[in-house]
This record gives C-alpha cells, sequence and structure tokens, in this order.
C-alpha cells in the first residue's frame, strides 16, 4: 500500500488533517490504554483506495532549533512516504520555514501535493496563489477546523501513486518479521533463524529503503523475514527517537502475516514493551510472543511458567498469541520457534465451512441465552466467515445494537473452542440480516 506523509511546520495544522483523514476508525484496541493515543501512523481509506498516513509533526526531536526539526521531518517524509503533503498556511503566508522544507522537498524526486491550510471561507481562496512560487504547481486549498476541500486534495495525492503498487506484493511467501525494544536481540534472532540448516534464497532489498527482505526455506515452505533491525543508524536525529522506529516498525508490520514480538528475558517487561505490542495487536496481524535470552535465566518450567503469566497479565487482548522461550545467542529451543510462526499463519489464512460455524454458533446460543436491552432480546440468525487474515466473521442478528461487547467475546470464545486459531486474531462483526 501506498504512504503518504504530511509535513509543513508547527501549528499549520498537521494534526487536525491528519485526525480528520485517519477519522473515528474503530479500532479493536480501543480499550488498551495509551496505544490509540498521539497516532503518528494510521490507515486511511478514500474511494476504493486504501493507504497509510504519516504525521511528521509527531515525532518529536527535543529542544532542536525549528529549521532543523523541519529539515529532519521533510526527510523522514521523503524517506519513508510515496507521496508528500506539505502544509502550509494561508494566514501567516509564506515564511521562511516554509521555504527551506520547500527546498529540500524540491531536491527529492517525490511527488508533493501542496495543501494551504485554514482557507475556512471561498473569499479567502483569492489569496492562495502567493503559494504557487513554493514551485510545487496548484496549491489545494483546504480548511482543517471546517473539512473543507480534502476531497480535491486527497483526489490529487492518489493521482500520484506509483502505479506497481498493489500488484507487486502477489508473493506466495509467508512475510514475518521481528519487532522488539532495542537490544532485545531482534538481529540475533534473524541470524540465527538464517544460519539454521535452511536455504538462504537470497537477500532483495525491501520495498522501504534498507529493510531487507531475506526468503529463506523452512521444512518445505516459503518465508520471508522483514528485517527492519538490521538497519544501521545514519546519524540523523530522528533515527533514535522511538516514535520513529515505531513508525519502522509499523511499516514492516503491515507488509507482515506474522509479527514476532520479542522480549528479553533478562530485562522482563518494559513500559516501551507495552507500546509495541499494543501497536502489533491493533494491526491485526498473527503474533507470536518470543522470549529470548532464555539462557540467563534458571530456566526451569517453573521460571517459564512464571514468565508465561507475567506475560498474560500484562497483555490480556494477546491471549491467542503463541508463546516460545529461546536463546538467539546459545540457539537453545529455537527450534521451537518456525513450527508457531507456521501454525500463526496457517489460522490467520483458515477458513471453516459456514455449516460447520453454525453448527458452533447456534450450540453457543443455545448454551448462553443472548442478552435483552430495554426488553427487545438480540436474535442470532445465522453466522459466515467473510474474509481470512485475519479470519473474520459477519454475525447476522436482528439489530447490531443489541450485539453486547461481552457476547461478542463469548462467542469468539466459542469459535476459538471449536476451532483453536492459535495465534491469531479473528474478528466478529455483528449486522442487521436485509
Ligand atoms: P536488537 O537491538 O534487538 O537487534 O538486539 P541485538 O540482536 O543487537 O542484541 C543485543 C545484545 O543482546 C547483543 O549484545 C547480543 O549479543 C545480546 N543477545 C541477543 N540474544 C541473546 C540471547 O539469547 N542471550 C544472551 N545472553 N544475549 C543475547
Amino acid at each position: 500500500k501506498a504512504v503518504v506523509a504530511i509535513v509543513g511546520r508547527p501549528n499549520v495544522g498537521k494534526s487536525t488533517i491528519f485526525n480528520r483523514l485517519v477519522g473515528e476508525r474503530i479500532s479493536i484496541v480501543d480499550d488498551i490504554p495509551g496505544v490509540t493515543r498521539d497516532r503518528i501512523y494510521s490507515k486511511v481509506e478514500w474511494l476504493s483506495n486504501e493507504f497509510h498516513l504519516i504525521d511528521t509533526g509527531g515525532i518529536e526531536l527535543g529542544d532542536e532549533p525549528l529549521l532543523v526539526q523541519m529539515r529532519e521531518q521533510a526527510d523522514i517524509a521523503i524517506n519513508e512516504a510515496d507521496v508528500i503533503i506539505f502544509m502550509v498556511n494561508v494566514r501567516e503566508g509564506i515564511t521562511a520555514a516554509d521555504e527551506e522544507v520547500a527546498k529540500i522537498l524540491y531536491k527529492s524526486n517525490k511527488p508533493v501535493v501542496l495543501a494551504v491550510n485554514k482557507v475556512d471561507n471561498p473569499e479567502m481562496r483569492e489569496e492562495i496563489y502567493e503559494f504557487y512560487s513554493l514551485g510545487f504547481g496548484e496549491p489545494y486549498p483546504i480548511s482543517g477546523s471546517h473539512g473543507l476541500g480534502l476531497g480535491d486534495l486527497l483526489d490529487r495525492v492518489v493521482e500520484l501513486f506509483p502505479k506497481h503498487i498493489g500488484i507487486s506484493e502477489e508473493d506466495e511467501a509467508l512475510h514475518f518479521c521481528v519487532i522488539g525494544r532495542p537490544n532485545v536481540g531482534k538481529s540475533s534472532l534473524v541470524n540465527a533463524l538464517l544460519q539454521q540448516d535452511r536455504v538462504i534464497v537470497s537477500n532483495i532489498a525491501g520495498t522501504t529503503r534498507d529493510a531487507v527482505d531475506s526468503p529463506f526455506v523452512y521444512d518445505g515452505d516459503d518465508y520471508v523475514i522483514i528485517d527492519t533491525a538490521g538497519m544501521r543508524k545514519r546519524g540523523k536525529i530522528y533515527e533514535s527517537t522511538e516514535k520513529y522506529s515505531l513508525l519502522r516498525a509499523m511499516k514492516a508490520i503491515d507488509r507482515s502475516d506474522v509479527v514476532l514480538i520479542v522480549i528479553d528475558a533478562e530485562t522482563g517487561i518494559l513500559e516501551q514493551d507495552k507500546r509495541i505490542v499494543g501497536h502489533a495487536h491493533e494491526a491485526g496481524k498473527a503474533i507470536v510472543i518470543v522470549v529470548n535470552k532464555w539462557d540467563t535465566v534458571d530456566s526451569d518450567q517453573q521460571a517459564m511458567k512464571n514468565f508465561e503469566d507475567e506475560i498474560r497479565a500484562q497483555f490480556v487482548f494477546l491471549d491467542y498469541a503463541q508463546i516460545v522461550f529461546l536463546s538467539a545467542l546459545t540457539k537453545k529451543r529455537i527450534h521451537t520457534l518456525m513450527p508457531q510462526v507456521r501454525l500463526a499463519s496457517e489460522n490467520y489464512t483458515r477458513r471453516i465451512e459456514t455449516s460447520v460455524l453454525n453448527d458452533v454458533i447456534m450450540d453457543a446460543v443455545a448454551l448462553n441465552p443472548t442478552p435483552t436491552v430495554r426488553g427487545r432480546r438480540l436474535k442470532v440468525l445465522y453466522a459466515t466467515q467473510v474474509a481470512v487474515k485475519p479470519p473474520t466473521f459477519v454475525v447476522f442478528v436482528n439489530d447490531p445494537e443489541l450485539m453486547h461487547f461481552s457476547y461478542k467475546r463469548f462467542l469468539e470464545n466459542r469459535i476459538r473452542e471449536a476451532f483453536g486459531f492459535e495465534g491469531t486474531p479473528i474478528k466478529i462483526l455483528a449486522r442487521k440480516r436485509s
């Protein structure tokens, strides 16, 4: 999918536009604290196009001077995006910072759409012509606070998407990535996996600059590791910020079927782990939790049980993910990983026959009566699986409003008890029978 970045100096209204475009997406993790707040990367749907949007302004760069920050943010946009929305503000006209950004964007070969914000009424449209001088062609007048002009802006953005996007990723191989805090052992794990008696086909550059895709064969199946851990710092200010690493991780997650989340057994679970895990879960991909550096722990069954309890307590919403304990360094127990990756991916793409599904759902309804809201009872009519990656089920009911969260959870549990689905999230949607 295409990636679009918004750049512009502080207070031109980037976050307002970002939030408008992202909209009130219903996220499966709305109940996890800290995850959905101050988002800088999100999926956007416009007509039949889906793309990812980055708010470069959300990557804090400490107390760097404004011009340095602007340069770094323009650089992020150039590195990460297919199309750049350059935002200026009609009220203040063209400032020195705008000109600085324009210069950097101009030198890159990325398509740029110039958006002039705060054009809140038609009379102000006259004033946008001065922005032609920035050299990006026609300026698009928008109003973040009134939500005006966004349609035309997005039409233009979509026109500029690279033509190959959406057809190139028809690769049969299972893609997975390895994410986690710095120093948990991501690179070591990737190396250990690639060096194990497997055929490494070749290394090809990923679609993202300096993420490396390494294809390999394991037990007769094709896999590709998307390696973001191998990326080396180039000395840019933003490269060491947590938000930027997260952005990188999110892009890798989007291209993956299965996400390996690495936790360090030596340090245990830290705050940063929780944020990373929350974002991984939100992406709706299959997940395997890897507890690395198991060589540093007295590795008896009890220790494993204790660590597992800790993970389950901290990441309640990840109850579907399997946990693997290993050492990337000594390679101990490393053979237990790939079978879990495969299991997770099989479940992620699994389809359940409608008749079998309905037997399970109807048994569930018989077992636990549907809820009643203000005297009206939920009626479950039938269910069908409408998608894979992740498995998504639509339950047709008399009135979706009556489908309480807890009842949905109950149905999910019954589906899991009947079919397993280890390693993958599943989604249940309630629809009115038409
Ligand atoms: P990354 O930043 O997540 O890619 O982490 P690295 O793979 O660079 O590893 C960070 C440090 O942890 C290095 O010094 C590794 O040698 C060490 N390390 C990685 N895996 C293990 C492990 O399984 N056991 C131990 N004891 N150390 C490990």
